[in-house]
């Protein structure tokens, strides 16, 4: 008998992922770059620089990033690991609040301004409702970590992006599951003058059918839905109590299991 897999929507085993800090108005320029190339991005947004200096305002972050992930990044943008727990938990929820007014959706998404993170930090976050907080490290790789409130991406666009786009294409691997997911600030794109990196990886990951683009909200919310999915000891049947559709591929098909389904895999 074939085993059964986990795999990404729509049976693929590739992913890819924005997560770009601070709102700048350069986010305007990627926001169109990715919404031309059909891909997702995730925005980290501070609640109350809005509208400074050279920031998105309030009144344009619903319009600009529909589709998208609004994220947060604290409200006013301080190295955490500084403060004590309740300024910490004021500078989250505070902006929490003001996002998810802006948004209309409850804000669970985070990175850490500077990068600035412990591991008591990860845990106070967690307890104030962000199920990921992304870090500036990175693997390098296209690892699936579930480290979620120390969240690593595979790198900065700086570091060799349509090197590893050209590398996360011609991956074949069917047996594993790869995530391709680049962090930055879109106004490094005006300050280095290197927007057609941006364009060139994303026109290349845009049009392929085997990569599921995805926000990393969405990526987190899935991976919890496959964890709490109940298959059989044969692995022949599975149910799927979370509100989140997951896909399995069994003996080399891809099944869709919807929300509150029981599905047979075989036969
Ligand atoms: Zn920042």
């Amino acid at each position: 008998m074939g085993h059964t897999y986990l795999c990404f929507p729509a049976g693929k085993n590739k992913a890819l992922s924005f997560s770009y800090d601070d709102g700048n108005a350069a986010d305007r320029k990627l926001v169109d770059v990715f919404n031309r190339n059909g891909l997702k991005g995730t925005f980290h947004l501070n609640g109350g620089l809005l509208g400074q200096g050279n920031n998105i305002g309030a009144d344009e972050v619903a319009g600009l990033y529909a589709g998208h992930e609004v994220a947060g990044h604290s409200l006013t943008h301080p190295a955490l690991t500084r403060l004590s727990g309740e300024a910490v938990a004021a500078e989250i929820l505070e902006d929490r609040k003001r996002l998810e007014d802006l948004a209309g959706y409850p804000v669970r998404g985070f990175s850490y301004p500077y990068g600035a993170w412990s591991r008591p930090l990860a845990d106070r976050l967690a307890s104030l409702g962000l199920a990921y907080a992304r870090l500036v490290d990175a693997t390098g790789d296209f690892r699936l970590e579930e480290d979620w409130m120390a969240w690593r991406t595979t790198g900065h666009h700086n570091r060799d992006l349509l090197a590893q786009t050209d590398k996360f294409c011609r991956l074949e691997a069917r047996h594993g599951l790869h995530w391709f997911s680049v962090w930055g600030h879109s106004y490094e794109f005006d300050r280095e003058d290197n927007w057609g990196l941006i364009e060139d990886a994303c026109a290349r990951l845009g049009g392929r059918t085997d990569v599921w683009s995805t926000t990393v909200i969405g990526m987190v919310d899935y991976v919890d839905a496959w964890r709490r999915l109940r298959l059989s000891a044969a692995g022949d049947v599975a149910e799927n109590p979370s509100a989140v559709a997951v896909w399995l591929e069994a003996d080399g098909k891809a099944v869709e299991v919807a929300p509150g389904a029981r599905v047979r895999l075989r036969g």
